[in-house]
């Protein structure tokens, strides 16, 4: 679904991308792991068409990104910045935007349902939680009926139960055949969601494989951890005293 080849973005004389490349494959959660500053949202936005690269190249669903942008536009979906929310308009007006807007037609009532936001069919998008606002920003993606949607950090800033709600919500939107790109510097995240991951630090890829075999391969190394883990962690533990279920309704 996606190739880049050589990729490379300089901010003046700072290489923010230092001459990437990887494969997407259809149907893959494929993640681009790395610490802040790494390049993920720079690369992500690059592919996206919304930010100009300064070398290598990169196609999309077999479409090359400097001949014909305006058609992979119409093949991804993006999650938009909170600002790009009129806020004036309630979660089913925003959606009858957006379907207007691609000349796509649009059920906002099934849409927001599959994202258990079918409670707030009428509340404006400010007066969301963050576990909601991120899943209002993933239910827009898919309005033009993507290929391909482009996740950048979904899950940062969420409580462990909306994060575990967030990855059910990416797994199900795969399972139903669209490829999925996402951000991610939770490695339990990755591990969880991730068919594939690149780990990108400074601008270049220094891994990339499943999550499993990166497991394997370190263990094969030699490396064992300090102390013997424990059957459980303290994720666990709270998940398993304030339960599963989403607080913010
Ligand atoms: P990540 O998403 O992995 O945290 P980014 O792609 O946002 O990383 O940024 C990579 C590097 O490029 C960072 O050092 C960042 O400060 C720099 N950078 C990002 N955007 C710009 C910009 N518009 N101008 C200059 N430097 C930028
Ligand atoms: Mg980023």
């Amino acid at each position: 679904m996606i190739a880049v080849k050589n990729l490379v973005k300089q901010y003046g004389d700072f290489t923010a991308v230092n001459g990437i490349s990887f494969d997407v494959f259809e149907g893959e959660i494929f993640g681009l792991l790395g610490p802040n500053g790494a390049g993920k949202s720079t690369t992500l936005e690059i592919i996206e068409t919304l930010r100009p690269k300064t070398s290598g190249e990169v196609w999309v669903d077999g479409l090359n990104l400097d001949e014909q942008p305006e058609t992979i536009k119409k093949v991804i979906g993006v999650q938009l910045q909170s600002s790009g929310y009129y806020p004036g308009l309630n979660l089913t007006e925003l959606i009858k935007l957006f379907g207007g807007l691609y000349n796509q037609p649009v059920d906002p009532k099934a849409l927001l349902k599959l994202f258990n936001l079918e409670d707030k069919a009428g509340a404006k998008y400010k007066a969301l939680s963050g576990g909601q606002k991120q899943r209002f920003s993933i239910a827009t993606t898919l309005i033009n009926k993507p290929k391909i949607i482009f996740l950048d950090e979904p899950t940062t800033g969420l409580d462990p139960q909306a994060r575990r709600n967030l990855w059910e919500l990416i797994q199900q939107v795969r399972n139903q055949g669209t490829t999925v790109v996402i951000t991610t510097h939770y490695m339990d995240e990755a591990e969880f969601l991730c068919d594939r991951c690149a780990i990108i630090d400074s601008g270049k890829i220094i891994a990339i494989d499943t999550p499993d075999a990166l497991i394997d391969n370190l263990v094969a190394s030699g490396f064992e951890r300090n102390k013997e883990v424990k059957k459980a962690n303290l994720e666990d533990v709270f998940i398993h005293l304030t339960g599963r279920d989403l607080r913010e309704d």
